[in-house]
């Protein structure tokens, strides 16, 4: 069969399914903290329940819908990411919790809802930490759009809507409402960190019951604004995140601006309605915030203009500067072996789609990634204890 990914999504019955689990998966999480909809059966179909209107059944939206959407989805990179995030919504966000129940270190005052192994989203905790860490070396791309799992409901369940994303110049303006709640989190992170008042446990109770309201409105209204209007205004963790990369050294988009033609396809393809072709033009690389690392941009350019770069490429620029020296004994400067992007241009071109379809190679990558990751989280909790 001919795979038509947008005739697909405007497809009016498909819209319906997809819209019928945007309220599944919001309503399970909304469910889980303030309605409370079968909770107290402790019998075993008492729990069953419990798991499918809980939080869990985002996941399992994820899960579901994420093998439609990577059949359709002929971009390679963007297929190995959606199967990444099914992966570690499966191994991480399910797995972890439901058989090891590990309580995650956390620091400061005990959190309102204790966290159990992976809290990444809940300040203070040891993958808060680890995540933040993550973003300053090697950029959003640590959690957004590979491993959060508010972005995974967003890019599968809410696929059909990436369209009608809103792509104003006062949208771009408005991207800086996520400020008011990145300092509500920033709030949160001091008074974890005071002693226990009846005001912090007030202040941590609203929070958390604000954000979840949010997430739930945002997910109902993402017919009308697009699939990624949370992460674009609202959410404070991924500001935390864009901050780091902003500050990086290391994290960014570089350009080539001499190759591109201003053909607009990049912006037409970016779900975080970044000006990239003006970015492009005026500093030569996309350094934003906003950016959540997605490779659309890259991927559509037909000029190969863009390309990542982050601590790896560093790193690697050094191992070929050893190497230089001691095999081949060629004595560069360091500087100039690091600000040599040749071999990193060229690798990048190497990863650019070769097929259209879900290959073997694309399950290995997901597969390796996600249950790599997944252990290595787990490994550092129980070393944190
Ligand atoms: S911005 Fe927030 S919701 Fe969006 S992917 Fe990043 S952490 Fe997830
Ligand atoms: S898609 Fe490439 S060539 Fe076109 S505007 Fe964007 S960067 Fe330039
Ligand atoms: S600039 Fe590129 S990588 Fe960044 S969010 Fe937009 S499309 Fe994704």
């Amino acid at each position: 069969m001919k795979r038509n990914e947008k005739k697909f999504y405007k497809n009016k019955l498909v819209k319906v399914v997809f819209l019928l689990a945007l309220v599944y998966g919001g309503f399970g999480n909304y469910n889980q903290f303030y309605l409370h909809y079968g909770y107290g059966n402790d019998t075993f179909w008492g729990e069953v329940f419990r798991f499918f209107l809980s939080r869990y059944a985002e996941y399992i939206a994820v899960i579901l819908f994420g093998v439609v959407v990577v059949y359709f989805e002929r971009n390679q990179y963007t297929r190995r990411r959606i199967l990444t995030l099914m992966l570690f919504m499966l191994f991480l966000h399910i797995g972890a919790p439901f058989f090891l129940s590990i309580p995650e270190p956390s620091y400061g005052q005990n959190l309102p809802f204790q966290s159990t192994l992976p809290s990444p989203h809940a300040p203070g905790t040891m993958l808060f930490i680890v995540f933040a860490l993550g973003a300053f070396l090697i950029g959003r791309r640590f959690d957004c759009g590979w491993n959060c799992q508010c972005v995974g409901f967003r890019e599968t369940v809410g696929r059909p809507w990436r369209e009608t994303t809103i792509k104003t110049g006062t949208a771009w303006k408005l991207r800086h409402i996520k400020w008011f709640f990145f300092s509500a989190m920033l709030v949160y992170l001091v008074l974890i960190f005071t002693p226990p008042t009846e005001f912090s446990a007030r202040y941590f109770n609203t929070f958390w019951k604000t954000v979840v309201a949010i997430y739930f409105l945002s997910a109902i209204f993402i017919p009308l604004t697009g699939n990624r209007a949370v992460c674009r205004f609202i959410c404070p963790f991924g500001s935390l995140y864009g901050w780091m990369q902003k500050i990086s050294p290391f994290v960014r988009i570089r350009a080539d601006k001499e190759k591109c033609v201003s053909c607009l396809n990049c912006e037409k393809e970016c779900d975080m309605g970044i000006p990239i072709n003006t970015l492009v033009h005026k500093v030569g690389q996309i350094k934003s915030v906003e950016c959540m690392g997605c490779g659309r941009c890259i991927q559509i350019c037909q000029k190969g203009v863009l390309r990542f770069e982050d601590v790896r490429d560093y790193l690697w620029a050094l191992v070929r500067y050893v190497k230089n020296i001691f095999i081949w004994g060629e004595k560069r400067e360091l500087k100039e072996v690091i600000g040599c992007k040749q071999e990193s241009k060229d690798v990048t071109k190497e990863k650019k789609v070769k097929h259209d379809r879900l290959e073997l190679s694309d399950i290995i990558f997901a597969l390796t990634l996600s249950g790599t990751v997944t252990l290595a989280m787990i490994g550092l909790a129980l070393l944190f204890q």
